[in-house]
């Protein structure tokens, strides 16, 4: 292989990435703007907890703050805040722990770890704190710490100690 098409090969890849995140951004965009559309299961349960935010009027100076400055980075519709397009929710640890789990627990979204959970949530929500929360519960999953122990036993059996040789 020449240097040439192992060029073209590298930027490909490149060219897919960036199609992926421009579809992971319209994906955003739809659930956010046309969530009632959608009739699959998950977003009828994203339904059921925008509903709960309707209904919580909570807000926490953060937000009211954002919303009253108009900057176009915060604004209200429908009673439901956003923030730079993230859906906000209020101060409920019911609606926060339902959204949380909802982006660990599934079978299809496979106990996803700090950081990309966190990625998850945000195509969709926001909240003040949400980096600590996704932390906490991660760190709270039963399953996420055993498989921790169990990664470490097995680097542990790769590395063994090594016997030094030698007359004594
Ligand atoms: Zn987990």
């Amino acid at each position: 292989m020449d240097i040439l098409s192992r060029k073209d090969q590298v930027d490909t890849k490149e060219d897919n990435k960036d199609v992926q995140l421009l579809k992971d951004k319209m994906w955003s965009r739809k659930i956010v703007g046309k969530i009632r559309i959608f009739d699959n299961r998950k977003v009828v349960e994203e339904t059921d907890i925008i509903k709960r935010i309707k209904k919580n009027k909570i807000r926490e100076k953060e937000i009211v703050q954002a919303l009253q400055k108009k900057d176009g980075l915060a604004w209200e519709e429908d009673e439901v805040a956003y923030m730079e397009g993230r859906i906000y929710v209020p101060n409920n640890k019911d609606i926060k722990k339902e959204i949380l789990k909802e982006h660990h627990d599934p079978a299809d979204v496979r106990h996803p770890g700090q950081h990309r959970m966190k990625e998850l949530i945000k195509r969709t929500y926001w909240w003040p704190g949400l980096k600590e929360d996704v932390k906490k519960y991660v760190q709270g999953c039963v399953k996420c710490q055993q498989n921790k122990v169990q990664h470490q036993k097995r680097a542990g059996e790769l590395h063994p100690l090594e016997i030094p040789e030698g007359p004594w």
